[in-house]
C-alpha cells in the first residue's frame, strides 16, 4: 500500500467514524459501561435515608418531564429542611442552551425561592452524577450535600471520571452520596435512547 493508498484509508476511517458519532449523538452525552456500572454502584448503594429515596423520586419524577419533551431525561431537586425549594429538568434542546442542565435549573429556581443565592444547608438530588459544569455551579452556590442516582462514567464531575468536589480550590465542604436508585434512574435514560432510536428507525443494538 503506497502513502496515497493509507492517506485514503485513514480519511474514510475518519469519515465512517464521525457518521457513526453522529448517529448515535444523543447517546454520547452519557455513556455507561452497564457491567462497571453494576459494582460501581453496589459500591455506592448502601446509606441511604428513606427522605433520600422521596427526594430522588421526585428528582425521578422531573426526569420523566425532560423524558415528554425529548430531552435527555434528567431531573432535580434542591431540598432544604426537609421542604422542596428549586427544581428543575434537562431542558438544553428546549433552550437552546448548553448550559441549561437539570442543576443549574433547580439553583436558580431555589435561589429565587430562597431570594439569595446562597444554598448552605441545602441538599441537591439530582438523577445522573453532575457533570463538571455542575459540580462547579455546586460549589458556587454553597450547596451542602449532593446525592445523585446513576453514575455517568463518561463525564461525572463528582469522582467517577474526574473530582471537581474533593479537595476544591475553593475549600467548600459538600457531601457527596451516588447511586440512590441508581437502576430506575439509568433505566429512564435507557429507555429515552431506546425510544430515539426507534422513531430514527436505527433498530440496531448500539446498548448504552
Ligand atoms: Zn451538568
Amino acid at each position: 500500500m503506497d502513502n496515497v493508498n493509507i492517506k485514503e484509508n485513514f480519511l474514510s476511517l475518519k469519515v465512517s467514524e464521525a457518521n457513526d458519532l453522529k448517529a448515535k449523538r444523543p447517546q454520547s452525552e452519557f455513556t455507561s459501561d452497564p457491567a462497571s456500572l453494576s459494582s460501581f454502584v453496589s459500591r455506592l448503594s448502601s446509606n441511604f435515608s428513606s427522605e433520600d429515596e422521596k427526594f430522588m423520586r421526585m428528582a425521578l419524577r422531573q426526569a420523566q418531564i425532560a423524558f415528554d419533551m425529548k430531552e435527555i431525561p434528567i431531573g432535580c431537586v434542591i431540598v432544604k429542611d426537609g421542604v422542596v425549594i428549586g427544581k428543575g429538568y434537562n431542558q438544553v434542546e428546549q433552550l437552546k442552551d448548553a448550559t441549561a442542565h437539570a442543576e443549574i435549573i433547580a439553583i436558580g429556581t431555589a435561589a429565587s425561592t430562597l431570594d439569595n443565592w446562597r444554598l448552605d444547608g441545602c441538599t441537591l438530588y439530582v438523577t445522573l452524577e453532575p457533570c463538571p459544569m455542575c459540580a462547579g455551579a455546586i460549589l458556587n452556590s454553597r450547596v451542602s450535600r449532593v446525592v445523585y442516582g446513576s453514575p455517568d462514567t463518561r463525564f461525572g464531575g463528582c469522582g467517577t471520571t474526574v473530582d471537581v468536589i474533593t479537595g476544591n480550590a475553593l475549600k467548600r465542604e459538600v457531601q457527596v452520596t451516588g447511586g440512590i436508585l441508581a437502576d430506575e434512574c439509568l433505566g429512564l435514560l435507557k429507555g429515552f435512547f431506546q425510544q430515539m432510536r426507534l422513531e430514527k428507525g436505527d433498530t440496531g443494538n448500539k446498548g448504552i
